[in-house]
């Protein structure tokens, strides 16, 4: 164990399992000696994220649904009672309807739309202005992104419309909170065998593909992914924000295929 975020104090937002993105994040921060709350979204993933929340010594759970308003505020009103402050805040929540996530971008609904922006983009809105307060001694917030933000990745559709927003909404929030020593940036891992990642279109494909193309020939892990949330959480970050990290096994920057799989 190491020391690196000893005496600070975070809110982990997204732990469904321990497949997660959001706890690969919690267990690395942990063991660098953070303290840690974790938000959970109803009932039956707060009964999976207890024990996972007990092994890394938190029992401070809050129960949170993104497009309610009042849950939000309950959650950051108790993290104001209990610690007084806020040193980081992880933002992992993700969610489109599965049946859009495949087949033709065109086909689009416009309530899936509003529905995947509200939950995917607006969230980091809401709790980053949520979290300023309790921020007065700077601060650091991370969303997860995706590279289909950008480039076109089979069946990801909406959801890439919805990180685009995300990350200009990082640049922006990055910005606005920079005076008051806040840093907001991004973590876009590539292709990770999650509940969230399953639910878009041949998502065993695109996995196979990433691995077997990038010029590591290796996916992300949750240990990578976790480290580098430690390091823009760590003071060791100090000069970064606005930024996007890509932890992909380098597929971002390829422009073709292997020459071995074409
Ligand atoms: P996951 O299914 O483990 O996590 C998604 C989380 O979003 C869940 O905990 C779920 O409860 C939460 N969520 C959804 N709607 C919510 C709402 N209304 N209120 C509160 N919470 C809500 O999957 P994951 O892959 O770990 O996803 C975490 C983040 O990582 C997402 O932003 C996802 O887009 C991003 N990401 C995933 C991949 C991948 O391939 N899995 C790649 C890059 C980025």
């Amino acid at each position: 164990m190491g020391d690196l975020l000893k005496g600070k104090r975070g809110l982990v937002m997204g732990v469904a399992n321990d497949r997660s993105i959001a706890w690969g994040i919690a267990k690395a921060v942990a063991t660098e000696g953070a303290e840690l709350a974790f938000s959970y979204q109803g009932e039956a993933f707060g009964k999976r994220v207890e024990p996972l929340a007990a092994s890394v010594g938190s029992d401070f759970l809050v129960d949170v649904d993104v497009t309610d308003d009042a849950s939000l505020d309950a959650a950051f009103g108790a993290i104001g009672q209990r610690w007084g402050k806020l040193d980081f805040l992880v933002h992992a929540v993700a969610f489109s309807n599965k049946d859009e996530l495949t087949g033709r971008f065109m086909n689009t609904s416009r309530a899936n739309f509003k529905r995947s922006l509200e939950i995917s983009c607006y969230s980091l809105i809401e709790v980053a202005r949520r979290a300023h307060p309790l921020m007065a001694e700077g601060g650091s917030i991370i969303t997860l992104t995706y590279g289909g933000s950008n480039r076109v990745t089979p069946f990801y559709n909406v959801m890439g419309v919805a990180k685009a927003a995300l990350e200009s909404s990082v640049r922006y929030l990055a910005n606005d909170l920079g005076p008051d020593g806040i840093r907001v940036n991004a973590i876009s891992p590539g292709p990770m065998k999650t509940l969230a990642g399953a639910a878009i279109g041949g998502a065993r494909r695109t996995f196979r593909h990433t691995e077997a193309n990038a010029p590591l020939r290796a996916n992300a892990t949750l240990e990578a992914i976790g480290g580098t949330a430690v390091w823009l959480m760590s003071d060791w970050g100090a000069c970064t924000t606005g930024e996007i990290v890509t932890v992909d096994g380098g597929y971002h920057v390829l422009g073709m295929p292997q020459s071995e799989n074409l």
